[in-house]
C-alpha cells in the first residue's frame, strides 16, 4: 500500500540516477549542512558521450504494466527520457529487469561493433508509484510532453468510478505537469470507460480533442494500439480498441 511507496518531497529532490544512470549522476544526501542538503557525485557511467544532469523525463506511461509501450517508444524517441509508473511491486521489478537486460544486450553489441537500436534503451525507466497521488512530487509544471493511459483499470461499478485514473481532479494535475501543446493519449477496450475518459477530457477547460486525422497519423497512436501487453491480449480475443487523444491548450492569460 501507499505508505511503503517512496516519493520525493518535490521534483528537485528526485534522484533520477537509479532510473537513468546514463543521464544522471548520483545525488548524495548531506546531513551536516543546513541550506545545501544535496550534492552530486560522479558515478560509474554506462556511456561517456552524454552530458549528465541536463535532461528531464518528458514522456510518462501511467500504469505501464509489463512495459511493452516503453520498449517500443524507446527507439522512436531515442533522445527523450520516458518513464513508466506502475503500482504493483512485482510488475515494476519485472519491467526493471527487462530494461536492464535490453541495456546490457545493447552495450555488448556496441562493444562488438554491431549496430544497436538508437538510445540503447538508456532512455526508458520504470518507477513504482501511485499515479493518482504523487505525480506533482515527481514532475514539475509543464515538464511532460506526452502522457499515456493505456488500458487503465475500468472500475466498472458506479461506486468505484472515483478510482478511475481520469477524473476532474486528476485532470487538473495532468494539465499542470503537461506543457501547452502536450498530449494525453488514452486507449481502452471498455467502451463505457472510453466514453467516460473522453467526456471528462472534453469537459475540461485545459484540453481539446485531437482531430481524427491527426490522431491517426500520430506514430504513438499506432504503437499504443499494438504494443502494450494488454492491447495484445485484446487483439488475441478480437476485442475492440477505443482511442481518444487530447491536447493540453495554452494557459489562459
Ligand atoms: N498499460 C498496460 C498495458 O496496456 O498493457 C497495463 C494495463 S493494466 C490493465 C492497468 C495497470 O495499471 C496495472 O498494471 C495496474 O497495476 C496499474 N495501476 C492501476 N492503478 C494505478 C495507479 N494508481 N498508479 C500506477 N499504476 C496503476
Amino acid at each position: 500500500s501507499d505508505h511503503r511507496l517512496d516519493y520525493p518531497i518535490s521534483p528537485q529532490d528526485m534522484d533520477w540516477s537509479d532510473y537513468f544512470p546514463a543521464y544522471f549522476s548520483k545525488k548524495r544526501k548531506l546531513d551536516d549542512t543546513a541550506d545545501s542538503h544535496e550534492e552530486t557525485v560522479a558515478e560509474t557511467r554506462t556511456t561517456s558521450d552524454v552530458q549528465l544532469d541536463t535532461k528531464k523525463v518528458e514522456i510518462a506511461d501511467i500504469g505501464c504494466g509489463f512495459g511493452g509501450l516503453l520498449i517500443s517508444l524507446a527507439p522512436t524517441f531515442p533522445e527523450t527520457l520516458i518513464l513508466g509508473m506502475e503500482i504493483r511491486m512485482q510488475v515494476t521489478a519485472y519491467v526493471q529487469d527487462r530494461i536492464t537486460a535490453l541495456r546490457n544486450q545493447s552495450l555488448t553489441k556496441k562493444d562488438e561493433g554491431q549496430d544497436v537500436i538508437p538510445g540503447g534503451y538508456q532512455n526508458i525507466g520504470i518507477i513504482r508509484g501511485n499515479a493518482m497521488k504523487f505525480l506533482p512530487n515527481f514532475f514539475e509544471k509543464h515538464q511532460l510532453s506526452k502522457m499515456f493511459f493505456c488500458f487503465p483499470d475500468p472500475h466498472f461499478k458506479a461506486r468505484k468510478h472515483k478510482a478511475r485514473i481520469i477524473s476532474r481532479t486528476l485532470l487538473a494535475e495532468y494539465a499542470y505537469i503537461l506543457r501547452p501543446g502536450g498530449i494525453i493519449y488514452t486507449i481502452t477496450d471498455v467502451e463505457d470507460l472510453h466514453l467516460w475518459m473522453a467526456k471528462h477530457l472534453d469537459d475540461h477547460p485545459m484540453f481539446e480533442r485531437l482531430p481524427e486525422e491527426e490522431q491517426e497519423e500520430d506514430v504513438c497512436v499506432k504503437i499504443m494500439r499494438t504494443d502494450t501487453e494488454e492491447g495484445k491480449k485484446v487483439a488475441r480475443n478480437q476485442g475492440s480498441k477505443w482511442v481518444a487523444c487530447f491536447r493540453r491548450i495554452e494557459d489562459p492569460v
